[in-house]
């Protein structure tokens, strides 16, 4: 008899395995797809890194999660400053004085500024959606350019029908500084995300290809309690309703040439473009192969398309809109009843988590089960 049950090998799952492992508890993961680190999974091609899920950059302002990362792997110095292609022509992300230089010739922080609060003039009040607050953070010039195209196609929403939030995770800044995330500590774990979760999950049991929802008796049998970081919806067989996910497809091709595009990931913003963004693997790495040490010939890049969630794909973003945050509200009056489960992760509590919130969230709830 296992004293926990963890569904998911993700880093929620990773986290309170290795917490509670070394709390003295025994504990069995259970993972549906056949590979750990759920999303944050990377795969060597051509000896680069490649993520398999997307662009994975770590960045936190908590300390205590960056030290936590560092025991299991050593961390780059990677800054993520996206380019951001708008028909042809490039600006710098995220906004900052290079990116309202090249949209409006500006050059001082003051005429940047006072761009800015010509623009904003129209939105009056609280912004109360996605567009309001891009209009009142940058101006409708950055907005329509920058904004619009890549929002509708990664939401598959207009932007006025989605949640102010989301845009706020971008930094508006008026120096020149490229750094697209406001954090003390940024980088990529040296030899991907799978080294560093496989070295989480060190002396744990894991089972790989094993459907919990498909098995749910027998595995149930099997431990006191349940950590679930599946979807909530789908943990009670979408009794209420289903909840609504964005889902991402990558087309990924390795081609015979050293550098493609110059930067590890070039945003798309026009809405013509059926993809959202490029990433090139490589430049996570700085172009060097991660089995040699020695310059990668080729590289590897990753069309990134964005579409509705339907059963059978990936989830990867909550849409954190307020019919779907209440629906969420209902499935977590349930899940606070469970006596013996527990939920957690970007999919478990529904929430647009980072990695280090993720981290965050499951030391405190392994801490709060090993009492
Ligand atoms: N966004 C945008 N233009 C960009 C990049 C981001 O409008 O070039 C908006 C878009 O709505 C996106 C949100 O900012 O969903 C958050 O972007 P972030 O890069 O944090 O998204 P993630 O990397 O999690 O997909």
């Amino acid at each position: 008899m296992y004293d926990y049950l963890i569904v998911g090998a993700g880093l929620y799952g990773a986290t309170v395995a290795r917490e509670l492992t070394d709390a003295g508890k025994k504990v069995l993961v259970v993972e549906r797809r056949g590979h750990i680190a759920g999303n944050a999974y990377t795969e060597q091609t051509e000896g680069i890194n490649v993520h398999k899920y997307g662009a994975h950059i770590f960045h936190t302002n908590n300390r205590e999660v960056w030290n936590y990362v560092n025991r299991f792997a050593e961390f780059n110095r990677y800054t993520n400053s996206p380019v951001a292609n708008y028909r042809g022509k490039l600006f710098s992300l995220p906004f900052n004085m290079y990116t309202f230089h090249s949209m409006w010739g500006v050059v001082t922080p003051e005429e940047a500024a006072a761009k800015i609060a010509e623009q904003r003039g129209e939105i009056t009040g609280e912004p109360k959606n996605l567009e309001e607050q891009a209009i009142s953070l940058v101006g409708r010039d950055i907005y329509e350019a920058l904004i619009k195209g890549y929002t509708e196609k990664q939401w598959g929403r207009p932007c006025d029908q989605l949640p102010a939030f989301i845009i706020r995770r971008l930094p508006v800044r008026l120096t020149f500084d490229n750094n697209y995330f406001n954090a003390l500590f940024q980088g990529i774990p040296m030899g991907g995300y799978t080294g560093m979760v496989a070295k989480m999950l060190e002396g744990i049991e894991v089972r790989l290809g094993c459907d919990y929802l498909a098995n749910r008796e027998e595995l149930d049998a099997m431990a006191e309690k349940v950590i679930y970081t599946g979807p909530i919806d789908a943990f009670y067989g979408f009794l209420l309703g289903t909840l609504g996910y964005r889902s991402v497809r990558f087309e990924t091709e390795i081609l015979d040439k050293p550098n493609f595009q110059g930067n590890a990931v070039v945003n798309y913003t026009d809405a013509e473009t059926p993809w959202t963004r490029i990433i090139e693997h490589k430049w996570f790495e700085f172009g060097i192969r991660s089995d040699t040490g020695e310059p990668a010939e080729k590289t590897v890049i990753s069309r990134e398309y964005s579409s509705e969630w339907k059963p059978g794909d990936e989830p990867y973003y909550p849409v954190n809109d307020e019919t779907n945050n209440a629906l969420y509200a209902k499935y977590a009056e349930l899940a606070a009843k469970e006596e013996r489960v527990m939920m957690g992760g970007r999919l478990g509590n529904y929430r647009y988590y980072d990695m280090d919130q993720v981290i965050a969230e499951a030391l405190c709830a392994a801490r709060k089960c090993a009492e």
